[in-house]
């Protein structure tokens, strides 16, 4: 027991480390870290170049850099004022002087004294009077330690520092890579053999302490496969639907009525879902189906088609929309519908007065209602059937796997269908959905205008402010979509550019750099005291609650409103008519495929509609990625590109929204690949590996089968 306590290993609570406090524990446990593994699968998400020293002569202004200096007199502090001390003093080296400046850094002065060399890493100014540094890092160099080259910088929360963060990383790697309690290696050698692998605790060791930055992309490789092979497997054990026999298959497939009641002729690729969804249904299993298409490709009339059958079958069927106003939407076209046809439908949502809801969910245990349209208030416990025969779930990827299938469960025999607008490649949808069956709409329904769209830079503002009063005074809405800045800041690097990127992201000790993002607050402030006074704006954003959020959006739906400012959480599947002027700002920070979806939301009536793309974005590829969607309204080839260009990861955490709020799979490292072939590579080896241990059982799997309990159920909080 004693000897338990003092071996330090994977497992190592924080607690332990030197330094770790209670406060900085708890600050610890914020951030997910919990353990020594967890502390080193946190990756930086950059790296400080130190290596890169330059002379008191040869650096340029503004240039980060280190300069190797002796100190040439001792430092002097001053107190300028209460609470603020600068501490300076001058150093050289054979090309010159140099002047270090230190805020409120009064321990400088014990630290550097007369004669001393040090490596100063910072940034250089260079004025007539001339060269200097402010609060620069500073390093011994007394020929003893070596100096690192390469300094991972770390997303931190308060109370942590990146010198602290730094110090227990280096520590943590020390535990996982101890003899007796460190990581294991899980990955089967002859796999890594054949996929050119290195080991997990070299990769965390080159994540952490590369020499040079080429480490980081073999480290990368490796923990990338990690990521989605685990995926894959977690995907093939846990989120596979297996075919479960039914006792009943529907036996009525007289869909007269129902076409007849359609007021347009339907798309190809609508026929064919139809067809698939028939034919689930007449089959002795379960359905499971994904219809994966465009935005206004039709699939509300899919989802309807399958609905009937149910209905003539003599079951119960529910929807499901992530939001109030996408419920009510659905309502107000299905209730009228199926009311033609003697069916009973009812609403389901959170808003509803207690004796409302009371109303409907006796209706549906009682067998009085037969459709159930609502939000997330369907899964509530209190809700029952008489006899469930389909749900369908619409902009599936809003919801955690645990909730879909927590309405399938309320029936005892339930087909599912579940919707997505994220046009993913048929490939990628296959593999993601395993045993899922797969409709891909391909096609949009006839005469839908092309949404033309603008890339325009800062300089454009006022001719967009007068593009905007053109569409209002011409009876057009208008939505104005700013990147969130109130939304929690990732954990984990946001890109592979800022690992790759061989430069300086951060400077100092707590300098977590926010991206200068348009705060959206202001934004709409200015809109609508100074630009627009003379229209009616809102702006709906994450902080707002439920019911604020939907009044707004029903106000715009409604036509109350000109102009809607708005983060992303207005609705992918909102039907507004009369909105003819889509604008994003800071375009580039998002992916293609959302700013399609965004696009999407116009062009829905008869007037012809725009979107502007503001972006002040230099580098070329960001005009290139922008570019595409200037060129192509094509949802799938826009997927595609987006997924060539970005990578998986990036792509995966959109269509599947925000995998740390919707609890599922977290893809942190995966996102830097930039190759759709690891996915593939992943989802190959997952397989091979569970061709011959369909559940992980064997022995020579065990350290395996472990690591991905771990993942996902430690460190990923998944739910199944
Ligand atoms: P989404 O796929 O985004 O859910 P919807 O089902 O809401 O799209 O359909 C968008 C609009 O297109 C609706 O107004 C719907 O009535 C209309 N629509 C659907 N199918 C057809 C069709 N085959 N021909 C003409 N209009 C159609
Ligand atoms: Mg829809």
């Amino acid at each position: 027991m004693r000897k338990n306590l003092l071996t330090i290993g994977k497992d190592t609570p924080i607690e332990r480390f030197y330094g770790v406090g209670e406060k900085r524990a708890e600050a610890f446990h914020k951030m997910g870290v919990f353990t020594a593994t967890d502390a080193v699968y946190r990756f930086p998400r950059a790296y400080e170049p130190r290596g890169n020293v330059k002379t008191t002569a040869s650096a340029e202004d503004g240039e980060v850099c280190s300069l190797i200096l002796t100190v040439a007199g001792d430092p002097k502090s001053v107190m300028v004022r209460k609470g603020m001390t600068i501490t300076k003093f001058s150093a050289f080296d054979e090309d010159g002087n140099c002047t270090l400046i230190f805020f409120n850094q009064p321990y400088v002065k014990d630290q550097a004294s007369r004669g001393m060399t040090f490596r100063f890493f910072g940034k250089i100014k260079r004025e007539r009077v001339g060269v200097s540094m402010t609060n620069p890092v500073m390093e011994v160099v007394n020929g003893i330690g070596v100096l690192r080259n390469l300094v991972p910088i770390y997303s931190l929360t308060a109370g942590i520092t990146q010198k602290f963060m730094g110090s227990v990383v280096r520590e943590a790697l020390n535990a996982v890579r101890s003899e007796s309690g460190g990581l294991a290696e899980y990955l089967p050698d002859e796999m890594r053999r054949r996929l050119g692998l290195c080991g997990v605790t070299e990769a965390l060791s080159m994540i952490h302490e590369p020499r040079v930055m080429e480490e980081t992309v073999t480290a990368i490789r490796r923990l990338a496969f990690d990521e989605l092979f685990m995926f894959a497997l977690s995907m093939m054990l846990y989120g596979k639907n297996e075919k479960v026999r039914v006792s009943e298959p529907y036996t009525n497939f007289d869909d007269k009525g129902f076409m007849e009641s359609l007021p347009y002729a339907l798309t190809g690729a609508q026929k064919r879902v139809f067809e698939a969804v028939a034919l689930d249904l007449r089959g002795g299993s379960l359905m499971n189906r994904l219809i994966v298409g465009d935005v206004g490709s039709g699939k509300t009339v899919c989802a309807a088609y399958a609905v009937y059958l149910a209905l003539i079958n003599g079951k119960q069927a529910a929807i499901m929309a992530p939001t109030e106003i996408l419920a009510r939407q659905h309502y107000g076209e299905l209730s009228e519908l199926f009311g033609r046809m003697g069916s009973r439908t009812a609403l389901l949502v959170g808003s509803m007065t207690a004796a409302a809801t009371r109303k409907t969910v006796a209706a549906l245990a009682m067998g009085e209602a037969d459709l159930v349209i609502g939000t997330h208030a369907l899964i509530e416990d209190t809700v029952m059937f008489r006899d469930l025969g389909l749900c369908v779930i619409d902009e599936q990827h809003r919801f955690g796997a645990a909730q879909r299938s927590a309405l399938a469960k309320k029936g005892k025999e339930t087909h599912v269908l579940t919707m997505s607008a994220t046009p993913i490649p048929r490939t990628l949808a296959m593999v993601l959905y395993c045993d899922t069956d797969v409709s891909v709409i391909d096609e949009m329904p006839p005469g839908r205008q092309k949404v033309d769209t603008f890339l325009v830079n800062e300089s454009y503002r006022e001719r967009l402010n007068g593009f905007i009063k053109k569409n209002i005074e011409a009876g057009g809405q208008v939505y104005i979509v700013c990147p969130a800045v109130e939304e929690e800041e990732k954990l984990v690097s946001e890109s592979g550019e800022t690992l790759f990127k061989n430069e300086i992201v951060s400077l100092g000790e707590e300098a977590e750099e926010k991206p200068r993002l348009k705060a959206a607050v202001d934004f709409a402030k200015v809109l609508s005291e100074e630009t627009f006074p003379e229209y009616r704006s809102a702006f709906v954003h994450g902080k707002l609650n439920g019911k604020e959020k939907d009044r707004i959006m029903n106000a715009f739906a409604a036509g109350e409103l000109d102009i809607l400012v708005s983060t992303t959480v207005i609705e992918v599947g909102v039907n507004v008519p009369r909105a003819t002027l889509m604008i994003v700002e800071n375009a580039e920070t998002f992916g293609l495929s959302a700013l399609h979806q965004l696009r999407g939301r116009v062009g829905r009536g008869k007037r012809k509609s725009y979107c502007v793309l503001v972006s002040d974005s230099k580098t070329q590829k960001a005009k290139e990625r922008l570019g595409i969607l200037c060129q192509s309204n094509d949802g799938f080839a826009i997927a595609q590109k987006d997924l060539e260009m970005r990578g998986p990861g990036d792509f995966l955490e959109q269509s599947f929204g925000k995998t740390r709020q919707s609890g599922e799979f977290d893809l942190g490292i995966a996102s830097l690949e930039k190759d759709v072939k690891l996915l593939y590579t992943a989802f190959d080896e997952a397989k091979r590996v569970l061709a011959e241990d369909p559940d992980l059982s064997r022995e020579e799997n065990e350290l395996l089968a472990r690591a991905l309990k771990d993942r996902i159920f430690k460190r990923q909080n998944v739910l199944i």
